[in-house]
């Protein structure tokens, strides 16, 4: 059938139309070594939140305005199985990961884990001693460990930047993120904002009584109130649009994250999504992956099935 892979496909965006956004970041690292800690302290410090007077909403993803006017976005997913199931899907949706590491503990497991995804991802790390203010902190122990996997931080001579901070009484928190601005500046991040819309879904969810509420982040081009969305499998128009304190919003930019009413369905982490003009094209398309997914569950049932008698055949 005639999709035109076309409509589908990347347009490539002209360097002038191209303008500065703000850095996507994942807090990544050990169980318990602060990485909630660590995300709570920025949501509360949030300038813009505090200038309207409202609570940070559980969203998936949010922006947080620096002193300087500068904004970092936020993906609310600690856990690296969001991080490598959105990989899985073929979204590369950070820019730049947090590795916190407890300062008074040690490079652990799921730090090494996370270090790998990061560096399999070719993402840039900004390591975050974590907890300093413990009697046993002790930053130089880790900076050695790190150094024993090849990762030198900045005063031992590396590339890596790293701060001493911690997520409890907020301390040096302001540095970490003027650090994760630095190392926005270097990547260059850009994105055209005068465009139809692209982006990946975070998470979405039925809502009782609003119906499905899809959190999605913009990458390239702005999304509006009215919009028509291809996302996944599903589809619908935007009806309406909230920011992550829940206020409502008539469009969003590359970057930002916003929680959206109108679609279908609830699409998964990781897909991706698109504004579409022709309504009837994006239906067929929704359409066509839904059956694609129909098949493919039917084939891996009937394979199970054919398995399941092999085992019957086996035991007997
Ligand atoms: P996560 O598992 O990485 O998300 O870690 P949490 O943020 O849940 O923190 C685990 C525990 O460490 C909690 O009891 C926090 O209160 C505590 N914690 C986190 N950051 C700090 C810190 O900077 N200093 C101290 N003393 N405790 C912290
Ligand atoms: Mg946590």
């Amino acid at each position: 059938m005639r999709t035109s892979k076309k409509v589908l496909q990347e347009e490539v965006d002209d360097d002038e139309d191209l303008l500065e956004r703000a850095p996507i970041v994942t807090v990544m690292g050990h169980v318990d070594h602060g990485k909630t800690s660590l995300l709570d302290h920025v949501r509360r410090e949030n300038v813009i939140a505090g200038e309207a007077g409202g609570i940070t909403q559980h969203i998936g993803a949010y922006s947080v305005q620096l002193e300087g006017g500068k904004v970092i976005t936020f993906l609310d997913t600690p856990g690296h199985e969001a991080f490598t199931a959105m990989r899985a899907r073929g979204a590369q949706v950070t820019d730049i990961a947090i590795i916190v590491i407890a300062a008074d503990d040690a490079v652990m497991p799921q730090t090494v884990e996370a270090i790998n995804h990061a560096q399999a991802a070719g993402v840039p790390m900004v390591f975050a001693f974590n907890k300093m203010d413990r009697d046993g902190a002790n930053p130089e122990k880790i900076k050695e460990q790190l150094a024993n996997m090849n990762i030198l931080v900045e005063d031992w001579g590396g590339k890596f930047q790293c701060q001493e901070v911690s997520a409890k009484n907020g301390l040096n928190i302001d540095e970490l993120l003027e650090k994760v601005l630095l190392e926005s500046e270097l990547l260059g991040l850009k994105a055209n904002p005068n465009r139809n819309a692209r982006g990946t879904i975070i998470e979405a969810s039925l809502d009782k009584g609003r119906g499905y509420t899809s959190t999605l982040l913009v990458q390239t081009g702005t999304m509006r109130v009215g919009d028509m969305i291809l996302a996944g499998s599903n589809y619908g128009r935007v009806k309406a649009m909230f920011n992550e304190r829940g206020v409502p919003v008539e469009e969003a930019g590359p970057s930002h994250p916003v929680s959206i009413l109108g679609l279908n369905g609830a699409p998964s982490a990781g897909d991706s999504f698109l504004v579409m003009e022709d309504e009837r094209e994006v239906k067929n398309v929704a359409f066509k992956r839904q059956q694609l997914q129909r098949e493919q569950s039917i084939r891996t049932q009937r394979r199970r099935t054919l398995e399941d008698i092999g085992d019957i055949i086996q035991i007997r």
